[in-house]
């Protein structure tokens, strides 16, 4: 039955426009029923945001899809590193392990952070390095990162994270905006230079500070 619906989300996103194999292919192997809590299963191949713990939720197939496509738009090198703001439910972080083998995740929410974790260890996927903290702060250490993608809205790129892209066309995808309605944002890096360009209107929840 979940493979039936899968099937279906599948052909209607590629339908919407998410046109990238490797990412349709994604979204088929990652079984999204187990990120949502038990209460919407049936509901967890709808194209829907859902609400998950801490009032936080996971986001909509089509929007995960879309943000993966444009991320890795051009890469077409084996693995490249991969900078993740805002864990959450570990969803897009499971479709993003699909697309290469080098994950870095970041989630402010002790309990959201542990939960993913457990999670995706349960479900043998390895090479996922996570951490508890800010990710306005990005992740020095790991850094310059070939992609970074931000899943919370913020008015203003936070500075550490446009500092630890590629210099080398490493794209950051990143809604942002003040209010309910965000710009989903990608920017492409060439040295000093930050190239921005406007995806689509988008409803995230906010980029916070600290940790809770
Ligand atoms: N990609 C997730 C989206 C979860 S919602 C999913 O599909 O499940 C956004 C997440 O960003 C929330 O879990 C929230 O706690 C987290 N977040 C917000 N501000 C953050 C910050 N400064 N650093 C790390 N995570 C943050």
């Amino acid at each position: 039955m979940a493979n039936l619906k899968r099937d279906a989300l599948i052909k209607s996103l590629s339908m919407e426009g998410i046109t990238d194999n490797r990412v349709l292919e994604a979204i088929g192997n990652v079984p999204r029923d187990q990120f949502v809590p038990i209460t919407y299963r049936s509901h967890a191949y709808d194209d829907n945001a859902l609400p998950i713990q801490c009032k936080q939720t996971i986001s909509q197939p089509y929007i995960v899809a879309n943000m993966t496509q444009h991320l890795f738009k051009n890469i077409n090198y084996p693995d490249p590193k991969i900078l993740e703001i805002g864990t959450g439910s570990g969803y897009q972080t499971a479709i993003l392990r699909q697309l290469t083998k080098s994950i870095y995740t970041i989630e402010r929410i002790e309990q959201l952070y542990l939960q993913a974790k457990q999670l995706l260890t349960k479900l043998h996927y390895t090479n996922i390095h996570f951490h508890y903290g800010d990710g306005n702060l990005g992740w020095p250490q790991a850094a310059p990162f070939d992609g970074i993608i931000v899943t919370a809205a913020t008015p203003d790129i936070p500075t550490a994270l446009l500092e630890q892209l590629n210099e080398d066309h490493g794209r950051m995808v990143i809604p942002i905006g003040a209010t309910e309605n965000q710009n989903l944002v990608v920017i492409t890096r060439v040295g000093d230079e930050y190239q921005q360009e406007v995806i689509e209107q988008v409803r995230f929840v906010p980029l916070k500070s600290g940790v809770e």
